[in-house]
């Protein structure tokens, strides 16, 4: 089993807001592509064009309707991997090759190290790994840990290509270790919330829940008396949660 590394420090994520989502997918499929493009990218695409084609995917979008009549809303929920900070695909792996960065707390794979037997993506409770087949081998969002430190881009530019990428700005990157960082205060501001926190791998993404609208209390945020953790989850969050249990 792989431990993890001390706990504090920087915590790279992303904070996404569900509020104003309009679930165009641009996130997932330019994520895709910086990660499947040219030829030296780590993700496999195969036959993408075909009749039968075969590939990973880092970033789904799942959309959905809530609520009934004048209350009833359509919501959109990017999902992805949440660089958890105790995450359970990390301590389950038997070869170390699933790893926690200490210096910047992004979760990765080390190919090299990684013989294929799958229990990270058991244990992942997100749906977050995702197996390339054709490699043999485990893969994961990598926050685009190549793009973001890379010193010939602009440094406007050294953001995930999902962030980059958004039209409507509901994605945010940033250090959420750091409770002065503009993603960290955003948090605050908003209500945002981890994702069932009961498990305790204590995400690091942050979602932002739809506004609420008049006469609708039931998108109100889920803010408890401290920390992240959300109230009895009900409406929207106990969609969620059910998502992500199915
Ligand atoms: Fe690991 Fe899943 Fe957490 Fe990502 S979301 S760090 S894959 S447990
Ligand atoms: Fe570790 Fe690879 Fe097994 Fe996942 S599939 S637990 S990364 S060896």
């Amino acid at each position: 089993m792989t431990s993890l590394p001390k706990p504090g420090g920087t915590q790279l994520g992303l904070v996404i807001d569900l509020d104003i989502c309009v679930g165009c997918h641009a996130c997932a499929v330019n994520w895709t592509q910086w990660n499947s493009g040219g030829i030296a990218a780590p993700l496999t695409g195969l036959e993408p064009y075909g009749s039968d084609p075969l590939g990973v995917w880092f970033n789904r979008v799942h959309t959905f309707e809530t609520g009934e009549g004048a209350a009833g809303r359509t919501v959109h929920f990017p999902r992805s991997c949440l660089h958890c900070a105790e995450p359970a695909c990390v301590t389950v792996c038997p070869t170390g090759a699933s790893y926690k960065r200490a210096e910047d707390g992004i979760v990765l794979v080390n190919e090299d190290l990684c013989i294929g037997c799958k229990l990270c993506s058991w244990a992942c409770p997100y749906g977050a790994r995702e197996y390339d087949y054709d490699a043999g081998v485990m893969k994961k969002c990598t926050l685009c840990v190549d793009k973001i430190y890379n010193q010939t881009l602009d440094p406007a530019d050294r953001i995930p290509a999902c962030v980059s990428t958004c039209p409507s700005s509901a994605r945010h990157f940033g250090d959420l270790g750091d409770p002065n960082s503009e993603v960290s205060k955003l948090v605050q501001a908003r209500g945002g919330y981890d994702l069932m926190p009961e498990l305790g791998f204590k995400p690091t993404n942050k979602y932002l829940p739809p506004r609420a609208r008049r006469n609708d209390s039931r998108m109100a945020p889920p803010v408890a008396a401290a920390g992240n953790e959300p109230a009895q989850e009900t409406g929207f969050f106990a969609w969620v949660d059910r998502l992500l249990a199915g």
